[in-house]
């Protein structure tokens, strides 16, 4: 049995986006996300891995360790549907404040999810990326592996984005659940 993965954008896909979340106690996770996530592990055995840009830190809006507690938070919110995310990868730098050479964690780049990829022996073409960002899908396509673009958070402003860059993703969900049973089915081959 090999190893898959969801790989997860945070603010908007898992948890309503406030903007430069460091407060733990204002974590809303969407309401069909525990859900979504328990079936996903508990029946198809996928890691759960968050992949987070997380410029406020550069920006000095929130510290590492307000983005840990908030990463904290959203596992113990989790607990109540018995699943939890496995791992957070976030990037703490932005192109205004750090020089190139710190940028290359920052989605679309793959390297947060080439990390998990090693830590957790994962196959990338059984996975999967689901967020509201451009750079989710663009991060996505980059790791070869399918892409959901979720109509939470940014998703409605992203999907106009990427219809005009003619990027695609390969399925556009309304809700996170949605986004979940597109990926049940297409482990079937029903897609
Ligand atoms: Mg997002």
């Amino acid at each position: 049995m090999t190893n898959r993965a969801i790989f997860l954008d945070r603010d908007g896909t898992l948890n309503e986006d406030p903007g430069y979340l460091g407060d733990p106690d204002k974590v809303k996770l969407f309401p069909d996300v525990g859900k979504s996530l328990y079936r996903l592990k508990s029946e198809f055995d996928f890691f759960l891995i968050v992949i987070s840009n997380q410029s406020g830190i550069a920006r000095g809006l929130i510290t590492k360790e307000q983005v840990d507690l908030v990463n904290k938070q959203i596992n113990s919110l989790l607990m109540n549907d018995s699943v939890s995310i496995d791992a957070f990868y976030y990037c703490p730098y932005h192109p205004d404040i750090n020089p190139p050479e710190k940028l290359n964690c920052r989605k679309p780049s793959t390297s947060m999810v080439l990390n998990a990829v090693n830590n957790y022996q994962i196959v990338l073409s059984e996975s999967y990326f689901i967020g509201d960002s451009v750079v989710d899908v663009e991060c996505g396509f980059n790791a070869g592996v399918k892409t959901i673009l979720v109509l939470t958070g940014n998703g409605r402003e992203s999907l106009s984005i990427l219809k005009k860059e003619n990027n695609i993703p390969s399925f556009v969900a309304n809700t996170f659940s949605n986004a979940c049973n597109f990926i049940i089915k297409d482990l079937s081959g029903v897609n």
